[in-house]
């Protein structure tokens, strides 16, 4: 027996036109013993269709989702698709308007409190009433991320290599309609609970972004991400007509970082310089950056080397770097069609 959610909403799913609604999240805060925190969600409906739900603001610090969303909530007509889009431009509401990367209530990352459960605290809580009320109404899933406050990232549209390989073809048939500069196959290295591995695991149609970072937020990532999005609805056909933008551009690169070894954690804490940028040509055993060590000067930085060749997909964005935290991202070009590293 499932446990039911205690969020509200007053957005009816079924119904035809295009509704502005709220997911009604109780809170109790010390202003109002009774309170909700409202996060917005905009469903637009015209007949029997597929159905895309998108998400924006999982992290607080990332805003083209909110962006993207927002501008799409308020630009799309129903009569321009057929079946359903479901979008929730700021899924972790009370971390988009502290801009933290986590939420100021809870401490809790959005995007690893999946599938939550309606006892959690309020991120969690939303995390139950995706996976329970959104998720099983949706045949294609995307949630829009970036690097954040922390990582700059080259432009990607992204998922984790499937065992499903049926699933996996169709995702990346949806992934090279967007016409990002890049696919990014990845591995959960920082902990489980994503939304999209939840997605994933229920069989849906999943895409992932990486947009840049807070740093490259602007024009360039923004427009990928929009047309992208639109892309994408076309190739689902709920976006009737093609959008105006669609399909130009070249088509995307797949990258894998498949390894442990590809994603370079700091060894010691320090100033981070790095020595390479993105998109360069890494060969194994290269020094991509250094650490300076703040309390001893006289000490020699250490050398970042990676264990793997390849692109330059990620690297840190803050030079202040505490151990352990993520200095760099190594990707290698894999087979488009095979997905064969
Ligand atoms: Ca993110």
């Amino acid at each position: 027996m499932p446990h039911a959610s205690p969020i509200t909403t007053d957005v009816d799913f079924a119904r035809d036109g295009k509704q502005f609604g709220h997911l009604a999240v109780p809170q109790s805060t010390n202003s109002a013993g009774w309170a909700k925190c409202l996060v917005p969600i905009t469903v637009i409906r015209n007949g029997d269709g597929p159905t895309a739900l998108l998400f924006g603001g999982n992290h607080g610090d990332e805003f083209e989702g909110p962006v993207t969303l927002l501008n799409l909530a308020r630009r799309l007509r129903p009569e321009q698709i057929r079946g359903r889009v479901i979008m929730v431009p700021m899924l972790n509401r009370p971390a988009i308007a502290a801009g933290t990367r986590l939420s100021p209530i809870d401490g809790v990352n959005m995007n690893r409190a999946f599938p939550g459960h309606p006892g959690d605290t309020i991120t969690g809580m939303i995390a139950h009433y995706v996976s329970s009320n959104l998720l099983p109404l949706a045949d294609l899933v995307i949630d829009i991320h970036s690097g954040g406050s922390s990582m700059h990232m080259l432009p990607s549209v992204n998922m984790h290599r499937l065992e499903n390989q049926p699933q996996m073809e169709r995702m990346l048939e949806a992934a090279h309609a967007w016409r990002a500069p890049y696919i990014f196959l990845y591995r959960d290295v920082a902990g489980a609970g994503l939304l999209p591995s939840h997605a994933e695991q229920m069989g849906k149609v999943t895409l992932g972004t990486e947009m840049g970072s807070k740093a490259q937020f602007g024009v360039e990532t923004l427009g990928i991400t929009s047309r992208g999005v639109d892309n994408v609805l076309h190739w689902a056909e709920i976006l009737v007509e093609p959008p105006p933008t669609g399909g130009s551009g070249a088509a995307s690169q797949v990258v894998e970082a498949g390894d442990e070894s590809d994603y370079l954690m700091a060894p010691t804490s320090g100033i981070f310089e790095p020595l390479q940028e993105l998109g360069d040509q890494i060969v194994r055993g290269q020094v991509i950056g250094r650490l300076h060590d703040i309390e001893r000067p006289q000490q020699p930085p250490e050398e970042i080397r990676t264990e793997s060749a390849g692109i330059l997909f990620a690297r840190r964005s803050v030079p202040l770097t505490a151990q352990g935290e993520c200095l760099a991202v190594i990707t290698r070009v894999v087979d488009p069609v095979s997905t064969k590293s």
